[in-house]
């Protein structure tokens, strides 16, 4: 099949599929008012499919052996090249990332080779083959990780109820039956395939839930609830809220009820001691998203500081200057870390894998500073970020002289432009949206207690205590 065209992406929502949202069951994603918006989004990624612009098609498809174009973000990175290609391509792309759905395919793929050749199983053409179908036929994924869980001091097989993280319930000749629920699907509903993963490193006992699969949005038996995120504030509020006027994201609770998985779509049933090391390899991949957000991401912080500064006619004070070049210090330590991430690169298994170490002291160093510059620019800001008139004031005849009067800022700068940053720091750190991004930026890829984790692994602790011990003696 050809690359697929917008209105291709968007027909192929409307499959019947069951999707609730604030208390009622949408029929049509797509025609629907709030998530029709993040459809459209997602829809810009496709464009006129094969017939984009040049420059659009060299950044966004790839051509496999056989001729056939492809998008980029459905083929795992095999060198560095199409690794710092497929980061590129995020950098610019509207609607979906889709590192998280590459990351779990392509764990997938290094951890089937791995189960074959232990125990002579064919997972490997079976996760190929979908792979390329997938590919080829030019789909919207989602990945389906996170489990219910109940009691986290629990394994699966501890749980009053089994059903609290996803597991096999029956084994049939042609397939399994899965039955949990998988929460915080993003764009689940906007999805054409599910891929379903386990959360956590499984034990023995665990054999059951350490079950991976691709599931069609639309199968018998999965139910999705999404979460309440309301109507964005819409075009009306352009000035107000610069950064999420019309911005629409949703997350699913993805039920499974007694869900029947052909065997060509079930990449692991059991091998538990796997598990582990699919998260390894499916976290590093999916946190070269922060290095796709960052060091831009603090880029933006820093610039916003210090136009906000000169408007202010504050840019010489010492103290300001400080937390700029603290600032300054950290997006200079994001851009080091993503060079290592991307260049210090394994090929595990024919897969392009950034370094693990670097991905995660990325997100750690974002999830530990982020909050306390936005924090400095609402300070920056003053009392305005809350209570400034809105751009509507502005236009309003009645109104905008005044408005124009009292907010400038120094000689030169004008009451729109001054707004105009401050409303864009109010959508950074004070709307109901940038509460939000704030609380995404802490779980969305991993907590930190994860990211730390990784980081920690394979640090020798030993030798540092052996390094004391012979200074001592
Ligand atoms: C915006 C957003 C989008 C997301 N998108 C997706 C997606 O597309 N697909 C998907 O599968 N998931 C997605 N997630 C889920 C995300 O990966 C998880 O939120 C994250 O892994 C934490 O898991 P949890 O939410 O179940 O929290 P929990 O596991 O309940 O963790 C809560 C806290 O308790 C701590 N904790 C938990 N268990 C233990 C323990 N045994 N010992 C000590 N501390 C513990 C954790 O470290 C954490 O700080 C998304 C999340 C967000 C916020």
């Amino acid at each position: 099949m050809a690359l697929r065209t917008a209105k291709q992406y968007l027909d192929s929502l409307r499959d019947d599929r069951v999707v609730y949202y604030a208390g009622e069951r949408i029929k049509d994603v797509v025609a629907h008012p709030d998530f029709g918006l993040r459809a459209l989004e997602n829809s810009r990624q496709y464009g006129h499919g094969a017939d984009e612009d040049a420059a659009t098609l060299a950044l966004r498809t790839m051509t496999l052996p056989d001729g056939e174009r492809i998008h980029r973000w459905l083929a795992p990175p095999r060198s560095r090249e199409d690794l710092l290609k497929f980061v590129e391509m995020e950098e610019t792309m509207p609607g979906d990332a889709h590192g998280a759905m590459a990351a779990g395919l392509t764990g997938l793929q290094i951890l089937a080779r791995k189960m074959d050749a232990k125990y002579g199983k064919s997972y490997t053409p079976r996760i190929d083959a979908y792979v390329d179908w997938f590919a080829r036929n030019d789909l919207h994924g989602a990945f389906a990780m996170t489990d219910a869980k109940g009691d986290r001091s629990k394994p699966p097989s501890g749980q009053a109820d089994p059903d609290l993280w996803l597991r096999v319930i029956e084994r049939r000749k042609d397939g399994i039956v899965i039955r949990g629920a998988k929460t915080s699907v993003t764009s689940a509903a906007l999805a054409n395939e599910l891929l379903v993963l386990p959360t956590h490193g499984m034990g023995s006992a665990d054999a059951d839930w350490s079950v991976a699969c691709a599931v069609s949005a639309n199968t018998p038996g999965v139910v999705m609830i999404s979460n309440y995120a309301g109507a964005p504030w819409g075009e009306r509020f352009r000035f107000d809220r610069p950064l999420s006027h019309s911005s629409f994201h949703h997350d699913a609770t993805v039920i499974f009820n007694d869900v029947f998985v052909p065997n060509d779509r079930v990449f692991m049933d059991g091998e538990f001691e796997f598990t582990r090391e699919l998260l390894g390899y499916f976290t590093t991949l999916h946190r070269t998203g922060v290095l796709i957000r960052e060091p831009r991401g603090t880029k933006k912080l820093i610039g916003a500081a210090q136009l906000m500064a000169r408007y202010n006619g504050l840019e010489g004070v010492g103290a300001i200057r400080g937390t700029i070049a603290e600032m300054i210090q950290t997006a200079q330590l994001l851009e080091a870390l993503r060079y290592t991430a991307l260049n210090r690169v394994q090929i595990v298994e024919g897969i392009c894998v950034p370094d693990p170490v670097a991905c995660n002291l990325a997100g750690l160093t974002v999830s530990g500073t982020r909050e306390s510059y936005v924090t400095f620019l609402c300070e920056l800001c003053g009392g305005p970020v809350l209570t400034a008139p809105s751009g509507l004031d502005l236009q309003n005849p009645e109104t905008a002289d005044m408005v124009k009067k009292y907010y400038v800022g120094k000689a030169g700068v004008g009451a729109e432009d001054r707004l105009r940053l401050v409303k864009y720091i109010y959508d950074l750190g004070a709307s109901d949206a940038s509460g939000w991004e704030r609380a995404a930026g802490v779980t969305a890829a991993g907590s930190p207690g994860a990211r730390r984790v990784a980081v920690g692994r394979g640090f020798d602790l030993e030798g540092c205590v052996k390094m004391v011990i012979n200074e001592l003696s």
